[in-house]
């Protein structure tokens, strides 16, 4: 499976100070929001590009403009929204396709409690972002019902990514590649990763101290 750890000094020093326990929920909200589309840029260098015929005030030229398939962003509810939005900035034209999953406390399942995509996933780069793969549970629970609806072609952008995360995707969906700041140590009893961020829901929303 491909994995790609994005290992620029930016995203590197703005993931640092998300992972700080004394980072205030505003300051937490607006790092993850600025470091989206540093994320996404990586995980959409390789979309297609066309030439057309435009005029500059100074003369003609050949110019490239995305090209093939367009995006659909599917951040996974809730802490995929602290991302997609910023990516959206980056990229306007993208669909915005909404996954509702928790994590059953008890046996660490991913439970479905909401899903509204566009209705032309097939034709579209579908680019799941969830900031946190640690079992891979909610991760694979995704990918299957994105490949249920049609889409073929998907990406994931996580912010961190636990060893178990990326093998049990790497499992299930050995074609899906993978977009990561970084590859942390393992996962604690409560399946949170070490030495991860939290809970990154409840820190980009205050939920919880
Ligand atoms: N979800 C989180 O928010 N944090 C973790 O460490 C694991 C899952």
């Amino acid at each position: 499976m491909p994995i790609k750890v994005i290992d620029h000094p930016l995203v590197q020093h703005k993931l640092s100070l998300i992972r700080r326990k004394e980072t205030s929920t505003n300051e937490f909200r607006m790092l993850v929001r600025e470091v989206g589309p540093m994320l996404l840029y990586e995980a959409t260098r390789d979309l297609p590009t066309t030439l057309r015929e435009i005029e500059t005030p100074l003369e003609r030229m050949s110019a490239p403009f995305l090209a093939g398939k367009k995006l659909c962003l599917v951040p996974i509810l809730r802490a995929g929204l602290g991302l997609v939005d910023s990516m959206v900035c980056a990229v306007p034209s993208a669909r915005v396709g909404h996954l509702g999953l928790y994590r059953d406390p008890t046996s660490l399942e991913a439970v479905h409690y909401f899903c509204k995509m566009p209705d032309d996933l097939g034709a579209r780069c579908v680019i799941v972002v969830d900031p946190m793969l640690a079992t891979g549970n909610s991760a694979v629970a995704a990918l299957n019902r994105l490949r249920e609806l049609g889409a073929h072609q998907i990406k994931l952008i996580c912010l961190l990514a636990a060893p178990e995360g990326l093998k049990q995707v790497e499992a299930a969906h050995p074609q899906v590649e993978i977009f990561t700041a970084a590859i942390d140590a393992s996962l604690n009893d409560h399946a949170y990763i070490l030495p991860g961020l939290g809970d990154a829901g409840d820190r980009l929303f205050g939920t919880k101290y």
